[in-house]
């Protein structure tokens, strides 16, 4: 795909030709569809239709299709209820103001996917289908795009082990769905900072887990501690790395990014127990258009607090697709409290965030060609 123009969508057209369009003779009502896309309540309105694929250990990919939105049949004793084989992404489509709808960066979303199916021994969805598939159900379901300011259409593809089989093996039966929600922006009322929970009981990942696959089980184990910190007025968690409980990881399901007094970035470099984000990779490249040094590099917390307290770092801030670019306010554990700046929002986390989301509206130039026009 890589020598083709992004800003095509005869590329993406191409891709998505395959998928078989099923009829759908029960979608919302116009007024309906308008009703769920001008107040979407976040993951729990789905569009008409998704998409999906079946693969065997025998047959391979097949059977592309779009298909009317629906509950699965799914065997009580599929492998993915029991053993947690599991892997899943997350992208937005945005609608520009002259009516056409984008992607951010689908390719890096595609080889990621590969990178965690290949992690949980899931078999690696070919890039080309990713992408068809994602813009196949996007093209289907573009009146689902939000027209709204900020609002998106969130899109879900995920794998998993369908078959009936009780004993843990490589799998031999696999479905993949993507199902699209819109969305509204992540603070409805602005952009706001947050509470952070430092945990340092509880670990979603450890050396050699599956902290750098997006997947399910990291979530699940996520939990207890996310749970720990509501119970302490925070509205997130952030991970210590499991072995020595000394360095910072990243959040639940955002990366983390320090910025010094001399203007430079810091962020936890990729150990294998961190998440490599999309958006973290785009901050990292719009830091380095600017001049900026950006050093990806083992953050000791207890360096960072001293940092925060002492001036040194002026500003941190969580960053992923769905709330783009979030500012801490504090961080926060059993033993302290330490206030980031004068815990408001900070000037560059504001700015970036800015630059980001005007690339991903249009509204900006895309000096990187990262949007990709569906239709
Ligand atoms: C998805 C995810 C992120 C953010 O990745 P993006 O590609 O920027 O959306 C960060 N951490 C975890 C654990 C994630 O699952």
């Amino acid at each position: 795909m890589s020598e083709n123009n992004h800003h095509d969508p005869a590329a993406l057209n191409k891709l998505a030709e395959p998928f078989e369009v099923l009829p759908n003779d029960n979608p919302a009502s116009d007024a309906k569809r308008q009703e769920l896309t001008d107040k979407p309540a976040f993951g729990q309105v789905f569009s008409d239709n998704m998409t999906h694929m079946s693969w065997t250990k025998g047959e391979g990919w097949s059977d592309r299709r779009v298909e009317p939105y629906a509950p699965l049949k799914l065997d009580p004793g599929a492998s993915v209820l029991h053993y947690a084989q599991e892997c899943f992404e997350g992208l937005k489509a945005y609608h520009h103001d002259d009516g056409s709808v984008w992607l951010f960066r689908p390719d890096a979303n595609a080889n990621r996917f590969r990178n965690s199916a290949k992690r949980l021994y899931l078999p690696e969805l070919p890039v080309d289908d990713f992408l068809g598939s994602v813009a196949a159900l996007v093209k289907r379901d573009a009146a689902w795009v939000p027209t709204r300011r900020e609002y998106t259409l969130y899109m879900r593809p995920f794998l998993f082990a369908s078959e009936p089989f009780l004993g843990v093996r490589a799998p031999e039966e696999v479905d993949y769905c993507v199902i699209a929600s819109p969305s509204g922006p992540y603070f409805p009322g602005g952009v706001k900072p947050v509470n952070i929970w430092v945990e340092d009981t509880w670990f979603r990942t450890g050396p050699g887990g599956t902290g750098f696959a997006k997947c399910g089980g990291n979530y699940a184990a996520s939990l207890v501690g996310e749970y720990r910190g509501i119970e302490n007025d925070c509205e997130q968690v952030c991970f210590v790395d499991a072995a020595t409980k000394t360095y910072l990881e990243e959040l639940g399901g955002m990366n983390m990014f320090a910025v010094h007094k001399d203007g430079h970035l810091e962020t936890p470099s990729l150990t294998g127990n961190i998440l490599p984000g999309v958006t973290r990779n785009s901050i990292i490249q719009l830091a380095q258009d600017e001049g900026r040094d950006v050093v990806e590099t083992m953050i000791k917390l207890q360096d960072l607090l001293d940092d925060i307290k002492s001036g040194e770092v002026t500003e941190v801030f969580a960053c992923g697709t769905a709330a783009i670019i979030t500012p801490i306010g504090h961080f926060k554990s059993e033993k302290f409290d330490v206030t980031v700046g004068d815990g408001g929002s900070g000037e560059y986390t504001v700015a970036t965030r800015n630059k980001l989301l005007g690339i991903q509206l249009g509204e900006i130039e895309d000096p990187h060609d990262w949007m990709w026009k569906v239709c």
